[in-house]
């Protein structure tokens, strides 16, 4: 079997994938026509212009999320956005999946709504695609301001009451040039407090003092982990801090030269634990098998390292003792059977 094929029918898990990112072309396209009318060209014309532009600057790649955002806006909308968002994870072979999303008031729906919207969704996902194991990172939008984010945390440490088998921890994302972290430490904390896991986008953009804050506020898992200094990764490693790496994502966007300078390497190479991720898989027109393929041709990466990388990421993943069982169940059985 030639590596590609082996890689996509590999069981795979994806620890970073924010929801309205992952929405492919296509998605969007058949969403758009329920939503703007069949004839909408105009409409088409944007998405696809988009799925061909091969580079972007991260505040580029942030205007592209009101696109999705406006298709999500409705239970229906998010309903089968999330559903098609699943399904192609499962399509993929992911076989455990930690989605991100921020809970949203749109025009149609309250904060709550949206929320209990995406538990819903989820579980009814569970008997149309029943390989796939998914459970909720909600997001707070560093943009959104500390009210927002408060507002959030105190909404999901409500719903942990009726579907703690689905939250897994909160994510902190959003423009990362936009507020600063020390605001956010305190409501961080009370997630922690709560026994929510914390996976933060950290060391995005050049900006040393914030990442070194981070580190010293600690954090479960860190997503990029681009820009980090000697000194500050030398914490990371110190504190044994996951990294997600988002190879696709960085390099369209800029904040990574190219496959071969990414810190991926270094950090796989030096024992870190690190995770291949797709983090908007539809905005990079990406899967997670074409990560593990970039990674595989750039790197070198032999099969052994294939099983490496994913029993590591079930390791770090926010599941349970039974949960990660199944999965490295499944991965051993796919490499020794
Ligand atoms: P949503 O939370 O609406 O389901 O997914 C899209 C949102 O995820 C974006 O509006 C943004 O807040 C966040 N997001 C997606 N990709 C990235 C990324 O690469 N970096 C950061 N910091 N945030 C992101």
């Amino acid at each position: 079997m030639d590596i590609g094929q082996f890689i996509k029918g590999m069981p795979k898990v994806e620890l970073h994938a924010h929801l309205n990112g992952s929405l492919s072309t296509k998605t969007l396209i058949e969403l758009g026509k329920l939503e703007y009318g069949e004839s909408n060209n105009e409409f088409q014309r944007i998405c696809e212009s988009f799925q061909q532009k091969q580079e972007f600057t991260l505040e580029e790649c942030f205007k592209k999320f009101p696109i999705a955002h406006a298709l999500t806006k409705t239970k229906d909308g998010l309903r089968r956005a999330l559903l098609s968002v699943i399904r192609d994870f499962a399509l993929d072979n992911v076989v455990y999946l930690e989605l991100r999303t921020t809970p949203k008031t749109t025009t149609k729906m309250s904060k709550t709504e949206y929320l209990e919207t995406v538990f819903e969704t989820i579980r009814l996902a569970s008997s149309m695609y029943p390989d796939i194991c998914v459970k909720l990172l909600p997001s707070i939008d560093r943009s959104k301001g500390i009210e927002f984010a408060k507002d959030t945390v105190h909404l999901v440490l409500k719903a942990l009451k009726t579907h703690a088998d689905l939250i897994k921890g909160i994510d902190l994302s959003g423009n990362p040039a936009s507020g600063s972290f020390n605001d956010y430490t305190k409501i961080l904390s009370e997630a922690r407090n709560n026994n929510l896991k914390l996976a933060l986008h950290c060391a995005e953009i050049d900006n040393d003092g914030e990442t070194y804050e981070m580190l010293q506020f600690g954090m479960d898992r860190c997503g990029h982990g681009t820009y980090m200094s000697s000194q500050n990764l030398n914490i990371a490693k110190e504190k044994q801090i996951p990294i997600e790496c988002c190879l696709t994502s960085n390099v369209k966007c800029g904040t990574v030269k190219s496959y071969q300078e990414h810190h991926f390497k270094n950090l796989y190479s030096s024992k870190h634990p690190v995770v291949l991720c797709t983090d908007d898989s539809g905005v990079f027109d990406t899967t997670l098998s074409e990560e593990f393929i970039i990674a595989q041709k750039t790197f070198d990466l032999k099969k052994k390292d294939l099983e490496v990388l994913s029993l590591r990421a079930v390791d770090v993943s926010f599941a349970s003792p039974l949960e990660k069982e199944v999965m490295k169940t499944k991965i051993c059985k796919y490499f020794y059977d």
